[in-house]
């Protein structure tokens, strides 16, 4: 069967990273996890503490933040393993641990601008919470001379959810600032999870509906992981709730797919829990499989990308 997707060079029915950047690039292009040991308002008790109920502690750290010289050997390690991989790979460096904008301008700018400076490097994405962001920090990040990205978690559009998962701001802070992003050469990804608590088919598909009102670039949809340690884990250890089975993963992010418009990239279709503190579920381990299923179910029902949109 002819895929019908037109941004595909594979099997695949919805455009991936990949897809994205050996367009752009030309070549591999890997993202190396970095983290340079910020912490989050909604741990250190500015908001919360505690976290997301969901959020592992991995990562937290002691909130020393990285500089200079440690940052540049987690880069150059992280890439020399993705170039065993893929010998000609470049690394866009990728700030993934916790809220990397939570600092004052001139200690983001100690931490980034060694990365923004090295004609090496092609991008730089960042990870964050949307009431981390502000003009000056925008300002900033808008006026490097190289591909930058803003990952704003948001998990889910619903407050009654979020609420419950301790998230400590709003749904709509994290619209204001996708729709305030357009207009700067920022782009944006926005990280949801299907699964949480009491959540429905349909209020899963409502959080797709309403984010593809919103002029965003990329999207990551994960599978809930409970983990070990986690609030929501020992919530879960008291009152469980229902956890999706990959048949129903597979069905409702196939579903979302349609939903999204088909220039968005789809960055991630599964989560990277880490095996042995993963509570359930543990079909998630086997991310190939997770992707498999999604491309199989996509062909069986000769669906793409945006196509109910
Ligand atoms: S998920 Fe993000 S915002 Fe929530 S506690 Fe963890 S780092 Fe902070």
């Amino acid at each position: 069967m002819n895929n019908p997707y037109p941004y595909s060079n594979d099997n695949k029915r919805y455009q991936t990273i990949n897809y994205y950047f050996r367009n752009t690039y030309h070549q591999k292009v890997a993202k190396i996890p970095l983290n340079a040991g910020f912490t989050c308002p909604n741990r250190d008790g500015t908001k919360g503490s505690g976290g997301c109920t969901f959020c592992s502690s991995m990562g937290s750290g002691d909130s020393i933040l990285c500089f200079d010289d440690s940052l540049q050997k987690q880069y150059q390690e992280g890439l020399k393993r993705m170039q065993n991989k893929w010998p000609d790979c470049i690394g866009f460096a990728y700030f993934q641990s916790y809220s990397n904008t939570y600092a004052p301008l001139e200690t983001l700018k100690k931490v980034y601008d060694p990365f923004f400076k090295n004609p090496d490097i092609p991008g730089v994405a960042i990870a964050t919470r949307a009431d981390c962001l502000n003009d000056e920090i925008i300002d900033y990040l808008n006026s490097q001379n190289k591909e930058v990205w803003l990952e704003l978690g948001l998990q889910s559009v619903h407050e009654g959810t979020m609420e419950k998962c301790n998230r400590k701001h709003s749904t709509k802070i994290v619209f204001d600032w996708l729709d305030k992003l357009k207009s700067t050469n920022i782009k944006t990804c926005v990280h949801i999870i299907n699964g949480l608590p009491n959540e429905s088919k349909s209020d899963m598909l409502e959080t797709v509906k309403q984010i593809s009102k919103h002029p965003i670039d990329a999207i990551k949809i994960h599978m809930l992981h409970l983990i070990e340690g986690t609030q929501m884990a020992k919530e879960y250890k008291e009152h469980p709730f229902h956890i999706l089975t990959l048949e129903e993963y597979v069905d409702i992010v196939v579903d979302q797919l349609e939903l999204l418009p088909q220039e968005i990239i789809i960055e991630r279709l599964t989560g990277d829990g880490i095996a042995k503190d993963l509570i359930e579920p543990k079909w998630t381990i086997k991310k190939t499989i997770v992707t498999n299923e999604i491309d199989k179910l996509m062909v069986k029902r000769n669906t793409w990308q945006g196509k109910n949109v």
